[in-house]
């Protein structure tokens, strides 16, 4: 991996992280938009806002174990051993590394 990429896939985790981060504050302020005496309101609309609000709250646990493995590869990106699969030790192509910056495999035993 050239320094240009290393670069370049440093930005693209940093702007990951803000987006997700972004992401988890307006599923949050969702939340909190909800009535907070949930009696006030009828039967129908309860339980759609209780869907929402499960819906949500999964959206910001999917949302806090992404932002968890942006970091983690923001932490290891700059290590000689980044962007190496750790099962096969060839390097992992530019172009999966920018989907996904935090994997560990290439693409080839990522489907093992
Ligand atoms: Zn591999």
């Amino acid at each position: 991996m050239t320094d240009e990429e290393r670069k370049s896939l440093k930005e693209k985790i940093k702007g990951n992280i803000e987006a997700l981060k972004e992401h988890i504050e307006v599923l949050e302020f969702s939340i909190q938009q909800l009535p907070a005496n949930i009696n006030d309101v009828d039967r129908e609309t309860r339980q759609k806002m209780m869907v929402h609000k499960r819906d949500c709250e999964a959206q910001i646990r999917a949302g806090m174990k992404k932002l968890t493995q942006q970091e983690v590869a923001l932490k290891r990106v700059d290590s000689d051993d980044y962007g190496i699969c750790i099962e096969c030790e060839k390097p992992i192509p530019m172009v999966k590394l920018e989907l996904m910056p935090e994997t560990l495999y290439c693409v080839q035993c990522h489907k093992l």
